[in-house]
């Protein structure tokens, strides 16, 4: 089952579109993500890498991943909002943050990673 998916950022200058992965959707409390989005956790729903449009003044960050893999983190050049993350170690999917979806409330985790990382703040 394919599923369109479309979102973008806070300022409405970078949008994307997908279709949705077989994937599961996952909620991760690791570092990496508490930086990348500036609070507790990421919540991440998976595309089709080889379908997505990212349109917009997007910045592609590249780090390398606790598994050792390099990993990039995609945002909005204008106003810094988080939008994908992909890695070398999945090269066919892409995961857009569930809160820059269109549609955020059909979003769902089904993993959930790390929860020993999670903050007193922020508990699994
Ligand atoms: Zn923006
Ligand atoms: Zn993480």
């Amino acid at each position: 089952m394919t599923q369109r998916i479309t979102g973008g950022c806070h300022c409405g200058a970078a949008r994307y579109r997908g279709r949705g992965a077989a994937a599961a959707p996952f909620r991760c409390y690791c570092r990496d993500c508490q930086r990348l989005t500036g609070t507790g956790h990421a919540e991440m729903l998976p595309l089709e890498r080889d379908s997505l449009h990212l349109d917009g003044p997007v910045t592609e960050y590249r780090m390398t991943a606790g598994s050792g893999a390099p990993t990039w983190s995609a945002f909005c050049a204008t106003c810094g909002a988080p939008l994908t993350r992909r890695s070398d170690r999945m090269s066919d999917l892409v995961y857009v943050h569930a809160a820059s979806l269109h549609a955020p409330e059909h979003y769902s985790p089904e993993r959930i990673l790390y929860p020993e990382a999670a903050q007193r703040w922020d508990r699994p």
